[in-house]
């Protein structure tokens, strides 16, 4: 038996990553849930997994929470608190795998420790890969720790690159929907209801708009190059608005591998969990007779001007696109509490990375700082 902890419970991978859990109960348990805000919904999971631990994000919340479990006689449930509690349960013998889904960059520390561990890392969380994958990835190596991306796009890469060695990888290409605006002409005056309806995926707020203003392939293409060793000229974005086609890899012999599966997030979390093995999953089968057709197009770098500012903060590396990551995640939160236009998002990203220096290998500390420094950047401009 597999014991499982989930870091970002109550989000739309934490609750499907229950789901895919229930599914393979043979085989795997959760033994630890961790949620920020959405308290109704972790008492629900908690009492519907029973974990060993559940992680709170502060010590009012535990508190209500431990008077709750008490009252409905849950068992033995440790309730642990903040960064302390994560990174406590990210190196714990009772935990083989950490479903990494939590918003944002605040897991790091944990997610090290529990790779230091040589736990599995089923990753869902780009941003820490965007603005810490050379130390992730570093620290991967060094203790032998297994990271498996939870991402679709990435999924179908690490599919595609199964036992291949990265020196025969001419290309890899990534797909993306192509967000609600692909087809749009002018994008001014987009609100923040039009930059929430996704075509395709159901998913946080965040990635939502991420994906409207190409950023979040923009962070996927860093997330490759990061996470298969593969530089940025080799990484190809391909717009796919039916999204059955999730990643694709050209070889040195120009032949092609591509993974194909309907858009399903369970897939890949399943995938994450089981991996190299395969087993039957809840995502329905592909019937390619019903696909009337599948359609591929360049994307239009102008348009989505984050999209070629990700690539460049990628070429430049250092803490570039830790700086890139920490003012994209301020512009998207103040677009979304609606203080500024939807074309300013890539205007804050680029006005931060010209404003900040660029240091180069930098270490965790210096990754931390220039995160920190870039929030407040862009908060200022804003
Ligand atoms: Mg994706």
């Amino acid at each position: 038996m597999k014991k499982v902890a989930i870091f970002g419970s109550t989000g739309s991978v934490g609750r499907a990553t229950i789901e895919v859990i229930r599914h393979l109960k043979s085989e795997f348990m959760i033994s630890a849930i961790a949620a920020g805000t959405n308290y109704q919904r972790l008492v629900k999971q908690v009492i519907e997994t029973k974990p060993k631990f559940v992680i709170t994000s502060d010590e009012k919340t535990k508190e209500k929470l431990y008077k709750l479990l008490t009252k409905v006689n849950a068992g033995k449930i440790t309730i642990l608190t903040g960064e302390q509690g994560l990174s406590q349960v990210a190196i714990d013998d009772e935990i083989d795998i950490l479903v990494m889904a939590m918003s944002g960059t605040k897991g790091i520390i944990p997610l090290i420790k529990a790779i230091e561990e040589k736990k599995r890392i089923a990753l869902s969380t780009k941003e820490l890969l965007v603005s810490f994958g050379s130390i992730i990835m570093q620290k991967a190596n060094q203790y032998g720790a297994e990271i498996i991306p939870i991402d679709s796009e990435l999924a179908g890469l690490h599919q595609c690159l199964s036992g291949r060695n990265p020196d025969e990888v001419k290309k890899l290409i990534i797909t993306a929907s192509g967000g609600p605006f692909f087809k749009r002409k002018n994008m001014s005056n987009i609100s923040i209801s039009e930059a929430l309806k996704h075509p395709v995926w159901k998913m946080g707020k965040k990635i939502t708009v991420d994906s409207a203003t190409l950023a979040n392939k923009g962070l996927e293409v860093i997330e490759t190059s990061r996470l298969f060793s593969i530089p940025p000229e080799k990484i190809e974005v391909l717009i796919h608005p039916q999204s059955i086609i999730h990643a694709l890899v050209e070889f040195n012999d120009n032949s092609t591998l591509a993974q194909l599966s309907l858009p399903d997030m369970r897939l890949c979390i399943q995938y994450a969990l089981t991996f190299p093995k395969r087993v039957k999953s809840l995502v329905q089968s592909l019937d390619l007779s019903e696909q009337k057709k599948l359609e591929f197009y360049s994307p239009h770098q102008n348009r989505f001007p984050a999209l070629k500012l990700a690539y460049q903060a990628l070429k430049t590396d250092g803490t570039a696109p830790c700086i890139f990551n920490a003012a994209n995640e301020v512009a998207v939160g103040y677009f979304l509490a609606g203080k500024i236009g939807f074309n300013m998002i890539p205007k804050i990203i680029d006005r931060t990375l010209k404003a900040l220096p660029i240091i180069n290998n930098p270490t965790l500390l210096d990754l931390l700082k220039y995160e920190e420094r870039a929030l407040k950047y862009a908060e200022r401009i804003i």
